[in-house]
């Protein structure tokens, strides 16, 4: 599915112009000296017959891309790099994407809640009942995350998702150059940080707190903490105060993969469940879903749509 996402979004930037602050150089995973990098090495050779590709880094090769990973270094046994992995602001893309789609004709209806997706029979959706009035569609695509199997349930639906709470830290760097020029996760802190322009974005911390969104600063300056860990020189560099804290929620299935593809009722489709990974499966899910609303079947033999149905 990541793959189908990433040749999906590469064909759509090929054919519009699209800035999201992307980077496509690659990303890179160092791992500490405790031995988990060897399992993970042999967990992406399994993953090669997909055109999973990789390099095993030594320590002077993570410099030789990293040189801001100089301080730590000597913490590391050594790295991964994805040559085909890339990054950029999720949320610069999707309001990209609905630019793109708006010219095309879509409408969205913002601050509007689905209240009640409602049933004409036992394989046919009516309508959705929402805040600003009842809404009829050919087609129902469920894709709301971690509410999704609220609004699922009373359609006799049971989604196996719950939402895991995440924090993500932008800082804004204000000309200085002494961070990573791709994204990099440290293994051993379980902390990314990811450049964007002129600002750090980092990622951590999973959290089971129901639906409860509201920012903690003391987790986000956790978040912050590792990183600087990471790269001691930046709090000397840098106001480290000014970094804006975001939560979020992963809606997590028990196995990992997300849930894409048909119901019981035949203009009833689903596209959800993506865990820490949406935006790396989102082309891709896309495109199935797209291809079975229009076409009846998924046109492609990149993936099994078998391997996402509920
Ligand atoms: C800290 C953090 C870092 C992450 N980093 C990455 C990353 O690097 N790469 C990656 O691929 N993924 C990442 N993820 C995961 C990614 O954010 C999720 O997988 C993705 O957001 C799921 O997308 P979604 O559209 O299915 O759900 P969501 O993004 O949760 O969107 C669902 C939407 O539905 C709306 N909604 C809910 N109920 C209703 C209703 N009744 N009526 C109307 N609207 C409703 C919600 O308001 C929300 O806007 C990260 C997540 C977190 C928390």
């Amino acid at each position: 599915m990541a793959r189908l996402s990433l040749e999906t979004l590469r064909s759509i930037r090929r054919n519009s112009s699209l800035h999201y602050e992307q980077t496509t150089r690659g990303t890179m995973r160092v791992f500490p000296r405790d031995g988990r990098m060897s399992k993970f090495v042999q967990m992406c050779r399994g993953m090669q017959e997909w055109g999973v590709k990789f390099d095993v880094l030594d320590r002077e090769q993570i410099l030789e891309k990293e040189p801001c990973l100089s301080d730590v270094i000597d913490r590391y046994t050594g790295a991964m790099f994805f040559p085909d992995d890339e990054s950029g602001d999720a949320h610069k893309f999707t309001n990209e994407m609905a630019r793109l789609a708006t010219a095309l004709g879509a409408q969205f209806l913002m601050n509007t809640n689905v209240l009640e997706i409602v049933r004409r029979s036992k394989s046919r959706i009516s309508h959705v009942k929402t805040s600003e009035g009842d809404v009829h569609a050919d087609a129902y695509v469920l894709s709301l995350g971690s509410y999704s199997p609220i609004l699922a349930r009373p359609l006799g639906i049971h989604l196996p998702i719950v939402p895991v709470k995440g924090y993500s830290v932008t800082l804004p760097l204000n000309g200085w150059k002494g961070g990573p020029t791709r994204p990099v996760m440290d293994d051993g802190y379980h902390a990314m940080m990811v450049p964007m322009g002129d600002r750090l974005r980092m990622g951590g911390k999973a959290e089971f707190a129901r639906y409860n969104t509201k920012i903690d600063p003391k987790e986000g300056r956790r978040v912050l903490d590792d990183i600087l860990k990471i790269l001691p020189s930046m709090a000397a560099n840098v106001d480290v105060d000014s970094a804006l804290n975001w939560s979020g929620l992963r809606p997590m299935t028990p196995g990992g993969p997300p849930i894409v593809g048909l119901t019981s009722y035949e203009n009833l489709f689903l596209n959800t469940g993506h865990g820490p990974l949406g935006w790396t499966m989102s082309c891709g899910s896309a495109k199935i879903i797209a291809d079975l609303a229009t076409h009846g079947r998924v046109l492609t033999n990149s993936v099994d749509p078998a391997d996402y149905v509920l």
